[in-house]
C-alpha cells in the first residue's frame, strides 16, 4: 500500500499528491538528526526535479490546512489508460465568502519537473464574484501561464490543451458553490 509521504519523496511530477500539496499550501515536516524543519512545498521540491531531503532525513508529517480554509478543493487529471500516470493534472482550491473569491490557488502537475502554481491567474481572480468568473477564459490563462501562449513540441501543445480543459473543469466545479 502506497503512502502520501512515499509519493512526495519519490517526487515524480506525474503523481497526484504533488499538486495536492502545492495547491493547498500544505507544510512538510522533515525530521533530521538535528531536529525538525518545516518546509513549504516549493522548498521541498527542487526546481529540476527531486526533493531537498538530505541524507539521514525523512519526511515525518504533512500538515494540511484546516478544512475551513477552503470551501472546495477539486482535482482533475488526465491519463491515457487507467494504469498510466497523469499527462497533466490540475488542482483548484477556493474559499468563497458571501459569493466572492476570498482565496484561490491553482496548481498544475505533470507538465514540469515540479508542480507549478498559476499564481498570477489566481491573483487576478481573487476578490471576484464567483458567479461572474468565466472558467473557460480563466483556464486558458492558466494553460498559457504554465506552458506559454503557443508553440512548443507536440507534447507541450497537447499538454497545453489538457491543462486548459482540466483547469476549466476544476474551476467550474470549485466555483459552483458560489453560483446561484
Ligand atoms: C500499481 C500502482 C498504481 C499507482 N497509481 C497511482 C495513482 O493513481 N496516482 C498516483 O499519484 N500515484 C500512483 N502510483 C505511484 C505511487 O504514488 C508511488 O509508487 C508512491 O511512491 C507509493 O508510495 P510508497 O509509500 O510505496 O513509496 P515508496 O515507493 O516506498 O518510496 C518512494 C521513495 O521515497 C522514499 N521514501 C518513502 N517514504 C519516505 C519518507 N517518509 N521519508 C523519506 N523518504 C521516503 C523511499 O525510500 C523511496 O526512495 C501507483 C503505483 C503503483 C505501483
Amino acid at each position: 500500500m502506497g503512502t502520501i509521504g512515499g509519493a512526495l519523496c519519490a517526487a515524480d511530477p506525474r503523481y497526484d499528491m504533488l499538486p495536492l500539496i502545492s495547491g493547498t499550501g500544505a507544510r512538510l515536516e522533515v525530521l533530521a538528526p538535528s531536529g525538525v524543519r518545516t518546509l513549504a512545498p516549493e522548498e521541498f521540491f527542487v526546481a529540476d526535479g527531486g526533493t531537498s531531503l538530505q541524507p539521514h532525513e525523512i519526511l515525518a508529517a504533512i500538515r494540511f490546512p484546516a478544512a475551513s480554509v477552503f470551501t472546495r478543493v477539486v482535482f482533475e487529471k488526465f491519463r491515457q489508460r487507467t494504469f498510466d500516470a497523469a499527462l497533466a493534472s490540475v488542482l483548484c482550491a477556493v474559499r468563497t465568502d458571501a459569493g466572492r473569491l476570498a482565496d484561490i490557488r491553482i496548481a498544475v502537475g505533470a507538465v514540469h519537473p515540479v508542480p507549478v502554481l498559476a499564481s498570477e491567474v489566481a491573483a487576478e481572480l481573487n476578490g471576484s464574484v464567483a458567479a461572474e468568473v468565466d472558467p473557460a477564459a480563466a483556464a486558458a490563462r492558466v494553460a498559457a501561464s504554465v506552458l506559454g501562449d503557443d508553440g512548443g513540441t507536440p507534447l507541450v501543445q497537447y499538454q497545453r490543451e489538457l491543462v486548459r480543459a482540466l483547469a476549466g473543469r476544476a474551476l467550474s466545479a470549485a466555483l459552483s458553490d458560489g453560483r446561484s
